[in-house]
């Protein structure tokens, strides 16, 4: 059976310093699949989340501008 990688972008909102002093990965990421999060985390600030996490083509642009180191990627190969 032929198959494909699909890629499953991780955001720790615990590890984030906020979007609203950072935000690179949403401006970034070309495929709109990261946003501000409504919810504060404990440092009292906005975290990026994932809202389209089918969008994701597993570029990593996110993953290598985060200085937090919040963001990884996770692949999965899956049927075609
Ligand atoms: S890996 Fe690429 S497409 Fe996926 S969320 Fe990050 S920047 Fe966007
Ligand atoms: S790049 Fe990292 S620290 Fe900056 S907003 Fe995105 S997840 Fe948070």
């Amino acid at each position: 059976m032929a198959t494909k990688k699909h890629y499953q972008v991780q955001i720790d909102p615990a590890m984030c310093k906020g979007t609203e002093g950072c935000g690179l990965c949403l401006h970034v990421c070309e495929e709109s699949v990261l946003q501000r999060a409504e919810a504060m985390n404990a440092r009292g600030v906005h975290p990026a989340e994932v809202v389209e996490t089918d969008r994701c083509t597993g570029c990593g642009l996110c993953v290598l501008h985060c200085p937090d180191l919040a963001i990884w990627l996770e692949a999965a190969a899956v049927a075609a």
